[in-house]
């Protein structure tokens, strides 16, 4: 067996124990004599393993208990029109900021449901987070939505928006659980999987309760927070096998001290990579320093005729997944959690030989 660096932005890699662990369970769960995708979702032995998924989910990110937690299906896209519904609760507006590709789709589908005020945004250039001092917040918002982390560009915020009393809700997709953060702060944050979290299938979303209840008469019953908070997430048959791979995350970053620890790492290995890059005339990163995100790390070769050969011999060295986004071109290294800081160790020796050979 020889396994990759793969540093693709999502589904991305997960942590090696935690799969040979789900390997050596695969045909019998604790004793249960089945797999946990064979298991009824309403049965004890699932239930305990939602329960503890959960309950870990809580201790990592410090959730207080005015938060319900929940796991639902349809991805971060899927929550883009979730938000919407729920959240409006009989207002007319909200206001989001664009920082990219990602706000971008958030904004145009709550533009189905209500007046969409695009409170700050990072054009022209969209390789910025617009400071607070520029936003224009609408009075009469029914919540103040942002992404965090725009995996597409790798621009993220590194630091929290002071948005009054008015609920913040934040997509975090590409940066929960890569660092503390003060949920106390949010009305609700969400996050597809496969990234941080797990295997794509499950989407967390962690609301404050108060803002529960309010969902438009026509919320489709998968997507009201409150009859899912009432079901426990189980208002019809969960992704369970994704859940349980999630939940066994959780606990392999707990056993390696928590959001804290997790934060030292992936601060050290983006700093590493963006070392590399920025002490080379042959490599380039456009995002502006205080901006750069700490999970995906564009980067293009100042020729970029070189592009091909580039990721032909990363992929022949182990390194994989390097290619930008068709929208952005060149590369992007992202480098979630579970990416080794041994990956990151062999891409920018790799990034320094390729130049040797070809600057
Ligand atoms: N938001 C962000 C920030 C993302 O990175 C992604 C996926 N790359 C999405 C939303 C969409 O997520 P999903 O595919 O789970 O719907």
């Amino acid at each position: 067996m020889s396994r990759v660096f793969n540093f693709s932005a999502g589904p991305a890699m997960l942590p090696e124990a935690v799969m040979r662990q789900a390997a050596e369970e695969m045909l019998d769960w604790q004793g249960t004599g089945m797999s946990v995708m064979e298991m009824s979702h309403r049965g004890k032995a699932y239930v305990s393993i939602a329960e503890k998924a959960e309950a870990d989910l809580r201790a990592l990110l410090q959730i207080p208990d005015n938060y319900k937690v929940l796991f639902l299906q349809g991805g971060a896209t899927g929550q883009f029109s979730a938000i919407p519904m729920n959240l409006l609760r009989g207002g007319k507006r909200a206001d989001y900021i664009y920082t990219g590709q990602w706000s971008k789709k958030a904004i145009a589908e709550a533009k189905k449901f209500c007046e969409v005020n695009v409170a700050a945004s990072g054009e022209p250039d969209m390789m910025h987070v617009p400071p607070q001092s520029q936003w224009q917040l609408s009075d009469d918002a029914a919540y103040v939505h942002f992404t965090p982390n725009e995996t597409i560009s790798g621009v993220e915020f590194h630091w929290l928006p002071d948005v009054g009393d008015k609920p913040l809700v934040a997509d975090m997709s590409s940066t929960l659980l890569s660092r503390p953060i003060d949920v106390s702060r949010y009305g609700l944050i969400y996050a597809g999987a496969q990234k941080n979290i797990g295997p794509a299938g499950v989407t967390l979303v962690i609301v404050r309760e108060d803002l529960l209840g309010e969902a438009m008469p026509q919320t489709p019953t998968v997507w009201d927070y409150q009859q899912q908070v009432d079901a426990d997430s189980m208002l019809n048959t969960p992704a369970t096998y994704p859940l349980y791979i999630a939940g066994l995350v959780f606990q392999w970053l707990k056993d390696l001290g928590g959001l804290e620890a997790m934060a030292e790492i992936n601060h050290r290995k983006a700093q590493k990579l963006y070392d590399a890059i920025d002490a080379s005339p042959f490599y380039s990163n456009p995002v502006d320093p205080q901006a750069r995100s700490w999970m995906n790390v564009p980067f293009v070769l100042a020729d970029d005729g070189l592009d091909k050969l580039f990721l032909e011999e990363a992929e022949a060295a182990g390194l994989t997944t390097l290619k930008g986004h068709r929208s952005v071109g060149g590369m992007r290294a992202s480098i979630y959690n579970a990416m080794p800081e041994a990956g990151v160790d062999r891409l920018v020796e790799f990034m320094a030989d390729f130049e040797r050979r070809n600057g």
